[in-house]
This record gives C-alpha cells, structure tokens and sequence, in this order.
C-alpha cells in the first residue's frame, strides 16, 4: 500500500517535472518568435517608408526634368509664335532686331542661355550664347538631335505645331533644347517655304539649376551624374531618340532607417527587458526542476529505503541485485545472497510490544550493517527478514564467515534498553556464479535455503542445491497427502506402555499417532508431525488422536493414557472446549489423562499457556512437561506453570551410557523435579541397566523398547492381562462406580 502510494506520488512528481518543462521551453520559444516579429516589422516599416520616399523623389525628379523641358517650350513658343517676330524676322531689310531680341536675352537668362536662330538649309542667321555672339562653327551646338528636331518641325509645317522640344548634348553640357518656326502668334506665315527661319533655344542644365531645383523641390544632394553612373537613385535624362545623355542622382533620405533609428533604442529597451523577464522565467524554471527532480529522486530512494531500520526494502533489494547481477555477467563475479530470518521475533513482539519489536529491528539492522561493513549492500525484507548481497572471486567464501559471524552475534542477548531478549536466525545462501541466476531466482533460492536451515533446526546457514526443490515439491506433496487421509480417517493410533519403575506393572500408555501413505507405506511421525504442525493440520489430527484414544480407554480400566498436544493445537481459541466435548462424549475420568506438551508454547505465549493450562486443569486433566532435556529445558518453567509430570526425553536417557557427568546431571534433574513434588517419566528407556540408574535416581515410571514398542490395541490387552494388578483393577471398578451415581 506504501509501496504503491509512493509510485503514484512519484508519476505526479514526474508530471509536474514535465509540466514545468514544457513551459520554459513554450516560453522560450514565445520569446524568440515575438523578438523575431518585432524585429521583422520593424524592418518592412522601414523599408515600406524608404520605398515610398524613392518613388516620391524619383516622381518629383521626373516632374522636374518634364518642367524644365516644358518650360523651355513655353518660352520658345513666346518668342517664335510672335507676330514681332515674324514680321522683323523676315523683313528683307537688315536690321538687328533679332540680335536684340533673341541674342541679348541669353545673358544671365533664367529662360534659356543659347539662342541660335536658322535659316531653312540650317544656316545660320544669328547664334548667342550667355549674351555673346558665338564665335566660330556652330557644330559644338547644333549635333545630330537638333538637326532631326529641325527636320521634325519642316516636317510639320504643313499640318500641326511646328515646335519640338528635348534634351540635347552641346559642347556646353546637357539642356532641354527647342526648335521652332519663326511664325505670327496665330500661326500665320506668309513666307515661302525656302525663306523661313528657325529658332532654336538650349537651357543647359548647369549645376547651379541643379541645385535651384534640389532647393525647390526638396531633394538634398541632387546633381547630374554621367549616364553610365550606377545608382538606383537615380533618373535617366535621354535624348528624343532615347540616348541616355546625363542622369540626375540624389541622396536617398532613407525616412525609414530615420524612423527606425529613432524607435530602435525603445525596442531594444523592450526586446532585452522581455529577453530579462523569459531569463529570470527560465532560471527560476530551472530551479524548480532542480528542485522537483531532488525530490523526484528523494522519492525514489524513499521508495526504496525500510522506514523502521533505514536500509533498503524489499524493492531496494531487488534493484541492488538486479545491478549486481548484471556487474557480474560483465565482470564474471559471482553474486551472492545472504538471506536471513529471525526465530522468534514474533513471540518477543506479542510479548513486549511493537515498540521492543521496532527496537529489536533497528538493532538487528545495525549490527548486521557493522558485520557485512557496507550499509548499501543490506536490506530489510519483511517483518523479520534482512538480505545482505555480496559481490566478488571470494564472494562465496566470505559469505560463509559473514554468515558464521551472525550466527554467534546471534547467539549473544540483546540489550533494548533495560530489556534483554534472545532471538536467533535461519540463513539461507545461494550464488549467481558470472550473473547466470537473476534476481527473481536467487530471491527464491535463498528463501528455499533459509527454510532448510529452518527445518534443519534453524540458528544454521545452508547454501542453496537444486534437491532443495525436489524436497519442496516433495513436502507439498506429503502435505496434500497428509490432509486427505486425516479426512479420509486414515490415521491410526498406536500405544506404548509405560510402566512403575519398580514393579515394571503396566500403569499407562502413550498414544502415539500413525499414517501409513498410500503408495508409500508408513511415514515416522517425526515427518509428518511438524509438517501437520506447519499446515494446521495439527489441530484436527490431534483431535482426532485424542478422540480415537480415549474411545479404548475403556478397555483398560486402572490404565492412564498419555496424548501428545502440539503447541500449534493451542491457536485454536476453543481447543479446550473441544477437548472437554471429547471426554463428554467418550465418557471418561479426565483424572486419567495426561497430557503431554513440551515447552515450546510456553515460552513464546506464556501469559496464553498459563490461562489454557489452568481452564485444562479445571476439566481435570493432568499436564505433563514432554521433552525435558531438549531445547531451553528450565526447571522454572516446572514451577512457575505446575506441570504435573515431567517426561525426561529419550535423547537424555540414551547419552546416560557416555559417562558420569551425564548420570549425574539426570539425578540433578530428577531430585530438582522430586524436590517440586513432580514425578518424573523417563523415555526410551531400551537397556535394564538404564532402567535401573533411573529408578535409582528418582524417576516412577520409565517408558521404553525394554518394556514394550508402541503396539496395537490387542497387543495392549495381551500386555495388559499379564502385568495387571488387582489394585488398578480395584481403582477402576471405584470410578465405574463413581460415574454410575453421577448419571
Ligand atoms: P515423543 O512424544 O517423545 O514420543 C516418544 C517417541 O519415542 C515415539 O516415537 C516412540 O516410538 C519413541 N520411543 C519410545 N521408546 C523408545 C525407545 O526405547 N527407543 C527409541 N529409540 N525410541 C523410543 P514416534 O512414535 O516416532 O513419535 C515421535 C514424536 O512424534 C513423538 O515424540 C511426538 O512428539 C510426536 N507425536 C507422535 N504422535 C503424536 C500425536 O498424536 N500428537 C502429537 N502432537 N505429536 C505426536
Ligand atoms: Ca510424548
Ligand atoms: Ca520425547
């Protein structure tokens, strides 16, 4: 559940990240497209308006050069059209009317500068330039255009204005020029043809023209260039056959490069404040990545981290071995798991409380973190189970000191707090040799390793092999086995005698459980036992054996019947109920009954074991302490739980042959016993000899192949009819009696 709300914290978190991302870089691009248009209109603004300035200059240019021709025009037409004119000009007499008129008015003349005037064959009559006769040839002048300019107007003598206009190229420069018949203002001419004269006037355009017109048509830097000069700004001055002669250039004013200049810094201004803003945009952007991705990554190592001891959790655990699976095949290492759990944590935490249980994790942690000196390579898997991974040519070799190093740092007490408690632990190993096992198996592995140090008696570490599997499989299958023929009531009972220890008289019998597997043949119930313990089985199986028991009880009257109880039988909350259901039933003295537990339940659930013993002890039972001398065997327990009998386990009285030590420690035991008013039963008593060293130290009943294996119930009744005293019988026949008045 943790596990997987850190996950979805973490997608959000990565969301986020994402989402932050996005942004800057939606921001980013924002920014660049804005400056880019900003920047592009700024510069067809500008062009547009130094386009339109061009034309403009170009237009008014042309409407100069036009004005200067028509101009020109105007004024030949004034002095050529003239009724003067005509009649001085071809008056026969000589005069100097035209020398007056026409010659003298080139002097400093706004109007025109050379006044020539020709006859028909264009000779000339009278030529003068700025207000002196021109001396010499009048070729410099009057070129190829103003010939065809006369030849045009001949030409229109006959129909139309005999007056042409263009612009020429004299020795003086360029200027508009004219030709024009000498005639009456109404067009009259009463010459012939061959005395008619033609008038010809040339404005030159000299700088200072130019620069009158630059001032009054506003166009600074106009001046008349060469035509082969190369510039857009620029118009053509051509002659009427369309010869370019001269061209008139000016400076562009470039209004819109003005324009641009003058907002420029303001949109600069705007562009870096806009550029500052998407910087401080994308700097505290890059800070709050910065800073989602150190919790994206505290997260993961959250996820990945046990809470209670701070190593890595099973997750953490998996990704450690997966990289050091693939470091190996790399590198050919080999990879080993040191997988171990804790016997009876679960008992110290019922006991004292989660608290001690936490402070009993976190110390586990702790030393198994100094003892495997690296914290990264531990993690915590479970409740009560932490992996260590090793890596490396020796990594087998050094688990197993490691794993013998936690064995003894188990086997010392530990300190939590003002409490000292005792647990132990089960290892399991296995080995990725070169990385061939992956993580899932070597997890697998080593919890089947773990399991067999379990079974094998655990505080042990065991290695891996692949028959760990076969047994598996096998177990389960006995398991399934198990489970049918207590259902199928399969499960038979055999008794073994127990006897006085001084008159050897038959005085009860211990019910032992038997299964005989079909397919298989009998199962000691060493095997199927624990594993009926480890299933629950056990609770309906030792029912069943006490059921079956006590049902031939009546058989042998004056004879006590011994049960086993499993400390799993104890789990069931009405096992007493049930227990006190099968003496109603079978109808017999509770007082004839014992039953036999070993310690085990006692030390884990003392507090339960106490309550469960008493409410037995009122249906009227005995209970007696099964297997004393294996496992923590403290004559306290006898006393503190008042255990009617304590059986001596057969493993005792079998080491008895090794010397005096051993002699001697079972007679300290049974006069400890004897000494708490408990009788003592000795087991697997098989030689006289051990028969008589315990009678002599103490023990009432002895129990054993010397007196009689466990046996059928006819067997019993054979035994029972040599060995039976008449004072059982007596005692039987009193409680026969005892009952009858009851009912
Ligand atoms: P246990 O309670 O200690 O039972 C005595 C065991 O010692 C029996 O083994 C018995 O056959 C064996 N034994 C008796 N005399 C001798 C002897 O002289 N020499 C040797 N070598 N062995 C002797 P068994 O029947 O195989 O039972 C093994 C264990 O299984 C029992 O040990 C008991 O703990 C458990 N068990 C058997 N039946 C039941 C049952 O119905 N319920 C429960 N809870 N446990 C049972
Ligand atoms: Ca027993
Ligand atoms: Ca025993």
């Amino acid at each position: 559940m943790r596990h997987e709300a850190v996950q979805t914290g973490l997608k959000a978190h990565l969301n986020r990240r994402f989402a932050v991302a996005a942004m800057l870089l939606l921001s980013a691009v924002v920014a660049v497209t804005v400056t880019l248009i900003v920047v592009t209109a700024l510069d067809r603004v500008a062009s547009y308006a130094n386009h339109l300035d061009e034309e403009r200059s170009r237009e008014t240019i042309r409407g100069a050069i036009q004005t200067f021709r028509y101009q020109l025009d105007a004024t030949l037409n004034d002095y050529a059209a003239w009724d003067d004119a005509a009649d001085n000009v071809y008056d026969p007499s000589p005069s100097d009317w035209s020398d007056r008129n026409f010659g003298d008015m080139t002097y400093d003349s706004d109007l025109f500068d050379v006044a020539i005037l020709l006859d028909r064959a264009g000779r000339s009559l009278m030529a003068y330039s700025d207000g002196s006769p021109i001396a010499g040839g009048l070729g410099g002048y009057l070129r190829q255009d103003i010939q065809a300019m006369l030849k045009e107007v001949q030409s229109r003598e006959a129909g139309g204005t005999p007056q042409v206009s263009g612009f020429v190229r004299t020795d003086k420069g360029i200027g508009a020029a004219g030709v024009a018949l000498i005639r009456k203002k109404s067009g009259e001419i009463e010459v012939p043809p061959e005395r008619r004269a033609y008038l010809v006037f040339i404005r030159h355009l000299t700088p200072g023209t130019v620069d009158r017109h630059a001032a009054a048509y506003v166009l600074p830097g106009l001046s008349l260039v060469p035509a082969s000069t190369r510039s857009t700004h620029r118009v053509a001055i051509e002659s009427p056959s369309g010869v370019p002669l001269a061209a008139l250039a000016w400076s562009p004013r470039a209004p819109g490069d003005m324009s641009r200049q003058q907002v420029e810094a303001l949109v600069t201004t705007a562009l870096v404040i806009v550029g500052l803003f998407c910087l401080t945009l994308l700097l505290t952007g890059w800070m709050v990545v910065r800073r989602l991705r150190a919790d994206e990554q505290a997260a993961v190592r959250l996820s990945l981290t046990d809470q209670l001891s701070g190593v890595a959790n099973r997750e953490g655990l998996f990704r450690m071995l997966e990289t050091r699976v693939a470091e190996a095949q790399v590198t050919g290492d080999d990879v080993v798991l040191i997988y171990l759990d804790l016997d009876g944590f679960k008992e110290i935490n019922d006991a004292y409380g989660h608290a001690t249980g936490d402070s009993l994790i976190r110390a586990v942690a702790a030393g198994l973190t100094v003892l495997a000196g690296d914290p990264s390579a531990l993690a915590r898997i479970g409740g009560d189970e932490f992996a260590i991974v090793l890596k490396g040519e020796d990594a087998q070799a050094r688990a197993e000191v490691l794993s013998e190093a936690i064995l003894s740092f188990f086997n010392e007490p530990l300190l939590l707090g003002d409490r000292v408690v005792v647990v132990g632990c089960s290892i399991g190993l296995c080995v990725s040799s070169g990385g061939h096992v992956d993580a899932d198996e070597l997890i697998r592995r080593a919890d089947m390793a773990m399991y067999s140090s379990k079974d094998g008696g655990r505080g042990r570490w065991t290695f891996y092999d692949a028959g760990m599997d076969d047994a598996r499989e096998m177990r389960n299958q006995l398991e399934l086995d198990l489970r049918a023929a207590i259902q199928d009531g399969e499960i038979s009972v055999v008794y073994q005698p127990i006897v006085d220890a001084h008159s050897f008289d038959l005085v009860g019998v211990e019910a032992l459980a038997r299964w005989t597997r079909r397919g298989h043949g009998p199962v000691s119930p060493d095997v199927f036992i624990p594993i009926a313990e480890a299933s629950g089985l056990i609770d309906r199986l030792g029912l069943c054996v006490l059921d079956m028991a006590l049902s031939q009880l009546k058989r042998w009257p004056g004879i006590k019947l011994s049960v086993n109880i499993s400390p799993g039988q104890f789990r069931d909350p009405a096992f007493v109920c049930r227990v006190e259901d099968l003496f109603e039933q079978a109808n017999v003295d509770p007082q004839r009954v014992v039953l036999e537990m070993t310690e085990t339940y006692f030390i884990q659930n003392a507090e339960r074991a106490r309550m469960a013993l008493d409410r037995l002890r009122r249906i009227g039972v005995r209970i007696a302490l099964d297997d004393f001398g294996v496992g923590f065997s403290s004559v306290g327990y006898l006393r503190q739980f008042g255990f009617d009998r304590m059986k001596i386990d057969r493993s005792l009285i079998q080491s008895l042959g090794d010397g005096h030590r051993a002699v001697e420690m079972l007679q300290a035991t049974v006069a400890l016993a004897r000494s708490l008013n408990i009788p003592v039963t000795a087991e697997g008593v098989e030689t006289e000899q051990q028969a008589v060293i315990l009678r002599l130290a103490g023990c009432d009943q002895l129990q054993g192949y010397l007196f009689g294996r466990p046996s059928t119930v006819e067997d019993i009744d054979a035994y029972r009819a040599r060995s039976m005293t008449p004072r059982a019988r007596a005692a039987d026949i009193a409680f026969a009696a005892h009952r009858g008045e009851r009912h």
